[in-house]
């Protein structure tokens, strides 16, 4: 192991824990939000044909204003912030951002293109204590609908693999403005090379909804789909993205407005990225009861979703509420008639010791299994 890979692997430890710790509480209760991306400047040095959340000319949104917001959200009781764009390292005060996250108990994210990325500036964000970067990679090599390659960032991505302590994830979008659908399986490959994480998200149209697959695209998340990776990734995929893949709605409560906030760069509280306006109501008014309001807001929007961030969060109230349908829609049966048949042996087993038994000794173990995990991760 490289230097930098051991402070990655020591520090991921502490950070597997806060994780943990998140989706307890997160499972405990619901009324606060799981997940928030913030925008600190709207403007992006690239211009991805399929994009809507860019523009060429805004400034950054001043740091004292963003801490200030990042404030409102820890005192929402907000477990993550994920900080995007725009390209977000073009805010001069990127950091200082992270810092205050991190000061405040929370998870701190990032997505970039990742054309700003240098040794220095991977450091600074060592130092800042990033949990996680997301960088987003659409093609082997440029083309007129994304300059977001594999080509034009494999450096970047050398880089990420030499000096990082925080963890990578390598995105790629598939859909019908790339020209290539089996890039997303090189670029899975070159992730895996370099010990990255990775996840193809599926193109939508400006209001979330997907845009169907043709042949040569299925294929290519079907061979996608069918490659190791990390346990949530697949039960994303099994849970909603296999369906959108064939064209089919998914049937899911979202609970953007609730469990997922979306804070653009004038500090407005939206459901997600692509349907802003809804509820439109600044974030220093956000209070309990629109969490509580938008909790079982039905969006009309959610059947042919792709928003991966506001899924996985769903996937939680899912567990929460139904869990035992909500881990078979993930992981499914094996075995007919056996419900935890298909899922990782690792979580059948943390499953069967804390989801609640019927009667007698098993219950009061179950309970007090439950209550001793809560402590150890220190959720109140
Ligand atoms: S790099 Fe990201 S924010 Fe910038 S135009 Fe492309 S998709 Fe949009
Ligand atoms: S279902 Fe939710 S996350 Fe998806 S587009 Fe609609 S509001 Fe956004």
């Amino acid at each position: 192991m490289t230097k930098p890979s051991v402070k990655r692997a020591i520090r991921s430890v502490g950070r597997r824990f806060r994780e943990a710790r998140m989706i307890a509480t997160a499972l405990k209760s619901r009324e606060h939000p799981i997940l928030a991306h913030i925008v600190p400047i709207r403007r992006c040095n690239l211009s991805c044909t399929y994009c809507n959340e860019y523009d060429s000319i805004s400034k950054p949104v001043p740091t004292a204003e963003m801490l200030r917001r990042i404030e409102l959200l820890a005192a929402l009781g907000t477990a993550t912030v994920t900080i995007s764009g725009g390209e977000p390292l073009l805010h001069p005060n990127l950091d200082e951002m992270i810092r205050r996250i991190r000061a405040l108990g929370m998870l701190a994210q990032l997505i970039t293109n990742g054309y700003l990325l240098t040794p220095e500036r991977i450091e600074g964000l060592n130092q800042a204590g990033l949990d996680h970067l997301q960088i987003s990679i659409d093609n082997v090599m440029p083309d007129e609908t994304s300059k977001k390659s594999l080509r034009v960032l494999d450096k970047k991505l050398s880089w990420l693999a030499d000096y990082a302590e925080f963890d990578v994830n390598i995105n790629s979008v598939l859909g019908s403005s790339i020209r290539n659908p089996q890039d997303a399986l090189a670029i899975r490959r070159r992730a895996m090379e370099l010990g990255f994480a990775s996840t193809v998200g599926l193109i939508h149209d400006g209001s979330g909804h997907v845009r169907p697959l043709n042949e040569q695209q299925r294929f290519a998340f079907e061979a996608i789909a069918s490659l190791p990776k990390a346990f949530h990734t697949t039960a994303l995929y099994n849970r909603f993205h296999r369906r959108l893949a064939q064209g089919l709605p998914n049937q899911w409560q979202c609970r953007a407005g609730s469990r997922y906030l979306y804070i653009c760069e004038d500090g407005l509280v939206h459901y997600c990225s692509q349907q802003r306006g809804h509820p439109g109501i600044p974030l220093e008014r956000y209070s309990g009861d629109d969490l509580k309001r938008e909790y079982h807001t039905v969006k009309h929007c959610a059947p042919y979703c792709t928003i991966p961030c506001v899924q996985r969060v769903a996937m939680i109230d899912e567990v929460r509420e139904r869990p035992l349908e909500a881990l078979g829609s993930f992981f499914p049966p094996k075995v007919e008639g056996e419900p935890l048949s298909g899922l990782p042996v690792w979580l059948k087993i943390l499953t069967r010791m804390c989801l609640p038994s019927e009667t007698g000794f098993a219950a009061i173990g179950t309970r007090g299994w439950r209550k001793v995990a809560l402590r150890l991760l220190a959720v109140k």
